[in-house]
């Protein structure tokens, strides 16, 4: 029987092998997926271990991604922008990634109509997320994007790298009140999943159709509804983009497509 992982630190609340075990029930085929925590220490060392002991693709989640992306040897074109691997196998004795986060978000962005062309866009958090999934977003032409982060320096830096003639970049911290017209927001901070409090700028949620919200457990709630009740039209939580970046992974170890939607139904019971 195949095997994979997703490798992550702490990982014991990982929805995927939940997701990847129904892609297989859907798709007919047989295989076993673990949740297997590792130590920063001897990353490199337990991936290849896992590799040797026959697994054929590995997830790679918090706190790892940019550690896989170090120890990769073939990287695809997106994960040498992002600068993050999130999804391995091998090809002969070659350690390859790829990085689906930001491609499984736009394919959710799409099945929900979000649209991106053109729009304003708020993106709450300037870490590894929010770097992932920026070129996926700037290659639908965006007209603005604002980074708005606790630490502002980051918020600066992740903005710097954004240089296309029609996209206008700007940058703040989290108290600056909102004062342009905004078409979406994107929270990609971890404050929810750390059950921490965040601190939002005022009028962030008052012009805006639409929010999505990466976090999807149950501490995303409180976000979801301030963001409801401040004038957000909608709000989504991130579990389709879950589903959508565990697709790709499914894909490029198994050169089949999972039913995303179905998948979703019987997780959702
Ligand atoms: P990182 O640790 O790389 O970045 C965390 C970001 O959140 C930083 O910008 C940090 O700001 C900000 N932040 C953390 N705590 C607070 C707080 N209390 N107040 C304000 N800002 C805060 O995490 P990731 O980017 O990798 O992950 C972020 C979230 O995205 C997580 O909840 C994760 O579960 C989710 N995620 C969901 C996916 C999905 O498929 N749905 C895929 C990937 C991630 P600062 O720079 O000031 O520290």
């Amino acid at each position: 029987m195949k095997k994979y992982a997703v490798v992550g630190n702490p990982v014991g609340h990982s929805l995927s092998p939940s997701i990847h075990s129904i892609f297989a029930k859907t798709a007919s085929i047989d295989l076993e997926y673990h949740a297997v925590e590792a130590q920063k220490d001897n990353f490199e060392t337990s991936i290849l271990r896992l590799f040797d002991d026959g697994y054929e693709g590995l997830n790679i989640t918090l706190p790892f991604k940019e550690l896989a992306y170090e120890i990769s040897q073939v990287r695809s074109s997106l994960s040498l922008e992002t600068q993050s691997i999130n999804t391995l196998w091998k090809e002969g004795n070659s350690l390859c990634g790829d990085s689906t986060d930001g491609k499984g978000l736009m394919n959710d962005f799409r099945a929900k109509g979000l649209e991106i062309k053109n729009k304003k866009l708020v993106i709450i958090g300037a870490g590894g997320s929010a770097k992932a999934i920026l070129p996926c977003i700037l290659d639908l032409c965006p007209s603005e994007i604002r980074i708005i982060n606790r630490t502002k320096d980051k918020a600066k830096a992740l903005s710097s790298k954004i240089n296309l003639p029609n996209v206008s970049v700007s940058y703040s911290d989290l108290e600056t009140p909102i004062d342009i017209e905004i078409d979406g927001v994107i929270n990609t901070s971890s404050a929810g999943t750390l059950n921490e409090k965040i601190f939002l700028p005022k009028n962030l949620f008052s012009s805006s159709p639409w929010t999505y919200n990466l976090n999807y457990s149950e501490s995303a709630k409180s976000f979801n509804s301030k963001a409801l009740n401040e004038g957000s039209k909608t709000v989504h939580d991130g579990l389709g983009m879950l589903f959508h970046q565990a697709a790709l992974s499914f894909e490029i170890w198994t050169g089949i497509k999972p039913d995303v939607d179905e998948a979703i139904r019987i997780l959702r019971g």
